[in-house]
């Protein structure tokens, strides 16, 4: 949304509301399309939810093991991914967008890397022999002030009647006020429990644990509300006919580069000249 105005209303207004329809049902799949870079990030998720599973059953991975975990969690996501490309033949501009792809080898070996280092990582081992630990899961939403919210983190740990939400953060983090304001957003609709977000940045994982305030609580409902509210306003704008005309399209063309419709969006051709266009019907 804060990237494309006009992507977020393909994904939750469009794709989400006409998959009946051939392009609802394209939009849809294309979103379900994710870089093997993404796919890489998720597989790790999953094999550290695994890992700590079975780690709370007793059982101890080696290292070879979560190589192996790693790679098959991450082959049958490229495998996945392909099937979808494979179902959007009868669409020619797609498959020039979408290749199928192998598991590339770097990408396995970052990912291993990461798995490795998360697990060996003291503060993570200390929660392992520590604290009971259940996975939680991210498809879960709650509802915040009438708004649907999708904040879970990955693990609650419980140790000497204190209540831990441990979340991990693949996509690094660029200042500590976004690490704060993160750990606000997962303390929501949580009772008071200190937020530990185990982040990847520059080769290694760093650890923050947060309690929110009241008050930074406070800030982030509001925060939600006006983001809620700017995203009702956008959607208003193709209803009742699915008109794009008037959505706003990404303010850089960054956004662009790696955008899953971007074969359905005028601005293939270039994110300005489509911008001008747009300017010139609504004169
Ligand atoms: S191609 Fe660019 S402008 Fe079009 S939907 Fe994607 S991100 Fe937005």
């Amino acid at each position: 949304m804060q990237r494309c105005p006009r992507a977020f209303v393909l994904r939750y207004g469009i794709a989400a509301c006409a998959t009946g329809h051939p392009t609802g049902q394209l939009l849809k799949d294309s979103f379900a399309i994710q870089t093997p870079w993404i796919l890489m990030q998720m597989s790790i998720r999953e094999t550290i939810r695994d890992y700590v599973e079975d780690y709370q059953m007793g059982l101890k991975w080696s290292n070879k093991l979560v190589r192996i975990k790693f790679n098959q969690a991450f082959q049958y996501r490229i495998k996945d991914r392909n099937s979808i490309i494979a179902q959007l033949q009868e669409w020619e501009e797609p498959e020039m967008v979408f290749r199928k792809v192998k598991p590339e080898k770097h990408l396995e070996e970052i990912g291993v890397e990461r798995c490795i280092k998360l697990i060996q990582n003291q503060s993570f081992i200390r929660f392992l022999n520590t604290a009971i630990i259940k996975s939680l899961s991210f498809t879960k939403s709650k509802i915040i002030d009438g708004i649907k919210v999708y904040n879970s983190p990955d693990f609650l740990a419980e140790k000497d009647q204190e209540r831990y939400l441990i979340r991990i953060n693949l996509f690094g983090y660029n200042s500590i006020e976004q690490i704060n304001q993160d750990a606000a957003v997962f303390s929501l609709g949580m009772k008071d429990q200190t937020i530990v977000q185990y982040t990847w940045k520059n080769g290694g994982w760093f650890v923050h644990k947060t309690n929110v305030s009241q008050k930074e609580k406070n800030s982030i409902r509001r925060l939600i509300h006006l983001d809620s509210k700017q995203m009702d306003n956008i959607l208003k704008l193709v209803r009742p006919k699915n008109n794009m005309e008037q959505v706003p399209f990404a303010d850089s063309p960054r956004a662009c580069m790696h955008c899953s419709v971007r074969f359905l969006c005028p601005a293939k051709h270039g994110l300005e000249e489509a911008k001008s266009e747009q300017m010139s019907l609504m004169c």
